[in-house]
C-alpha cells in the first residue's frame, strides 16, 4: 500500500473498521513510514481532544474532511 491509500483509509484504521487483513496492512505501513505514522498521531491526538471536550456529542458531519485538510497543511507546510 502507498501513502495515498493509507491517507484514504487511516480513519478506518483508527476506528478499527474494515477487515483484519486490511488493518494489518495499514499497520505494517505505519510501522515503516514516518509520514503516515505522524498523520496517525496527529489525528488520534485531535480526536482525543474532541472527545474530552465534547464527550456526549457525536462527531459532526464533515469533521473528518476538515481534520484531514488541516493535517495536510501541517504536514506539507
Ligand atoms: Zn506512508
Amino acid at each position: 500500500m502507498d501513502c495515498k491509500a493509507i491517507e484514504r483509509e487511516i480513519f478506518r484504521f483508527i476506528y478499527g473498521e474494515g477487515d483484519a487483513d486490511r488493518l494489518r496492512r495499514i499497520k505494517a505501513h505505519l510501522d515503516v513510514c514516518g509520514h503516515c505514522a505522524r498523520e496517525r498521531d496527529i489525528i488520534t491526538g485531535i480526536l482525543a481532544q474532541l472527545k474530552d471536550g465534547y464527550p456526549d456529542d457525536p462527531v459532526p458531519a464533515g469533521l473528518r474532511e476538515r481534520v484531514l485538510a488541516s493535517i495536510r497543511i501541517a504536514v506539507d507546510g
